[in-house]
């Protein structure tokens, strides 16, 4: 995949894009292009969807607080969207924000959230992760974003996984073992990362866990960590050792 062009400014739209449909920008969008950014008529900036790749856009002000973006051409097609699952118990606010882009970023394509035993939140704000999946996109040059899934209990998120995905169980309490080695020795597989919650996986969810056909528990280390970092250090493993980084 060619660099991200980050001397434009990307911007995520909901609407399709297409030569010349007009996109008009919500006011939060226009007060950023037009007072943040300070970007005159004829400005461009790039726009993506998710759905139709990249497109080169230009401003067109429409007095103060008020503007839309004409599409001029598309400057990258619409890369296929990842397949990783990243399983995890929500954290509490800011935890939770910096760990839905931290998984965007390093390529989850589906976001599951799991209520475990001691998930520290019941209710979760999925609108609040998919602005912060949209952000860690438009911040990283991400086209695509991941599907947020309605959040479920541990054992109806296992019983959903398709059985050939192997669920990579990142166990605080298994004994040290090469988690590299662990990755290495399966074959390349439909992946899924599951994260606890930071009071951790009590003894009989660690048995249902285990308990799932296709699931290989990895330590993380010598030391605890934080859901959060769990969460970037899990992914870069997994996706070094058998995802989409390059190898060989
Ligand atoms: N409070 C718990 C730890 C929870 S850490 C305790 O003290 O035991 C939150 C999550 O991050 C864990 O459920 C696990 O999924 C992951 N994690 C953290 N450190 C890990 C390690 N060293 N090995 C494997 N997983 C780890």
């Amino acid at each position: 995949m060619s660099a991200p062009d980050f001397a434009r400014h990307r911007l995520f739209v909901e609407p399709a894009l297409s030569a010349a449909a007009i996109l008009p920008l919500d006011r939060d969008q226009a007060n950023y292009l037009l007072n943040v950014l300070r970007l005159r008529a004829g400005d461009t900036v790039l726009v993506f969807n998710g759905r139709d790749g990249e497109w080169l856009a230009c401003l067109v002000p429409e007095g103060r607080k008020q503007a839309s973006l004409e599409p001029v051409r598309q400057t990258k097609p619409q890369p296929p969207a990842p397949d990783l699952h990243y399983l995890f118990a929500p954290l509490k606010a800011a935890r939770l924000d910096y760990m839905a882009q931290k998984a965007v970023e390093m390529g989850a394509g589906t976001l599951q959230p799991v209520l475990t035993r001691r998930t520290q939140v019941s209710r979760l704000n999925r609108e609040r992760l998919r602005a912060n999946a949209v952000e860690a996109a438009e911040q990283c040059g991400i086209l695509s974003l991941p599907v947020i899934a309605p959040e479920r209990p541990l054992e109806a998120a296992l019983a959903e996984l398709s059985p050939e995905r192997l669920l990579v169980f990142c166990d605080e309490g298994m004994g040290q073992e090469s988690p590299v080695a662990a990755l290495a020795a399966r074959e390349p597989a439909p992946l899924a990362v599951l994260i606890g919650p930071e009071g951790g996986f009590d003894e009989a969810e660690r048995a249902l866990i285990r308990a799932r056909p296709n699931t290989l528990p990895v330590s993380l280390g010598p030391r605890i960590l934080r859901a959060d970092t769990a969460a970037v250090a899990a992914l870069a493993l997994v996706q070094a050792v058998l995802g989409d980084w390059p190898r060989g």
